[in-house]
């Protein structure tokens, strides 16, 4: 607690009382905490693919190596990889700072869940392709009043995520269904904790996202949704991510009243889940 002490006088300057107010600066402290903690995040992530740009053009500029050579053009890659991470990086860091921050408003409409489904497969159907997962769609007539774009942008998230951590050869499946809250034991199986809170809503909209990938462990089940955590140090470098996909998405659903969350079995795959209350 920070103490403000103030001197009362009366007319001749006498001091009569002295006041205290004390201000529980805790949440304050808490606040500033993280935000120099975002920072320091932040300035590593960026400073990693900014050393490698820096890098690479010191030594096309230095003359040692020929830029037009094959290790010429592979210093060239790095600087280029580089950048494009930097791009990706500061763009995710505005987009979660501009969506936290309720600079960004919802552009809510009535959608048709089928459609959403449908045009989040078709944008990534050629990254499926490219790594030979197959991508099948399960989905029923309902109608939303939600974002369109920002559940399509959730939905390619977590499509894009189930791809990358998925072997050759394997499904990904997409499904969305009408769920009665109290009454589909399968959901509050799914998601016992949340069985207080969805009983107060009539009727909920769950979208399942299922892979048959590598999975992720029941200790980082929860810190993903978190900025910047990843399951393995490497997965920035080796799979491109920025590891604020998953924050992005739960701010998102959040901001329309829903719930996002994971299961997953380690080896065996990985099911995503978010809810949207239905119209
Ligand atoms: P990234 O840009 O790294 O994908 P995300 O916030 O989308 O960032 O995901 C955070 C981390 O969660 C990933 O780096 C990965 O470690 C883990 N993860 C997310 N989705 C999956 C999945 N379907 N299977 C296995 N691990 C996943």
């Amino acid at each position: 607690i920070a103490w403000n002490n103030t001197i009362l006088r009366d007319l001749q300057g006498e001091a009569i009382a002295t006041l205290s107010i004390g201000e529980d600066i805790t949440e304050r402290y808490a606040i500033e905490r993280m935000k120099d903690e975002f920072v320091s995040v932040v300035s590593h992530e960026l400073r990693t693919p900014l050393t490698s740009i820096h890098g690479a053009l010191n030594l096309l500029s230095s003359g040692l190596i020929d830029a037009h050579s094959d290790r010429g053009r592979r210093v060239i890659d790095i600087a280029s990889e580089g950048a494009d991470r930097l791009v990706r990086l500061v763009n995710d860091i505005l987009e979660l700072e501009r969506l936290e921050s309720g600079k960004i408003s919802l552009l809510q409409r009535s959608c048709n869940a089928a459609d959403l489904l449908e045009k989040a497969t078709d944008l990534m159907q050629v990254m499926a392709n490219r790594a030979k997962v197959t991508l099948s769609v399960y989905s029923q007539d309902i109608q939303l009043n939600v974002d369109g774009d920002r559940i399509i942008q959730v939905l390619t998230n977590l499509l894009g995520n189930a791809i990358k951590f998925s072997p050759e050869g394997s499904t990904v499946e997409l499904s969305v269904e009408a769920i009665e809250a109290g009454e589909n034991s399968e959901f509050e199986i799914l998601n016992p904790e949340l069985n207080s809170a969805s009983a107060s809503l009539s009727t909920n909209i769950l979208f399942t996202v299922k892979d048959q990938g590598r999975g992720i462990p029941e200790d980082k089940i929860e810190s993903i949704f978190e900025r910047f955590h990843q399951v393995d140090a490497s997965d920035s470098r080796k799979k491109g991510g920025t590891g604020l996909g998953l924050a992005i998405c739960r701010s998102i659903i959040q901001q329309h009243g829903g719930r996002i969350w994971a299961e997953s079995v380690l080896g065996e795959g990985s099911r995503f889940y978010f809810t949207l209350p239905s119209m």
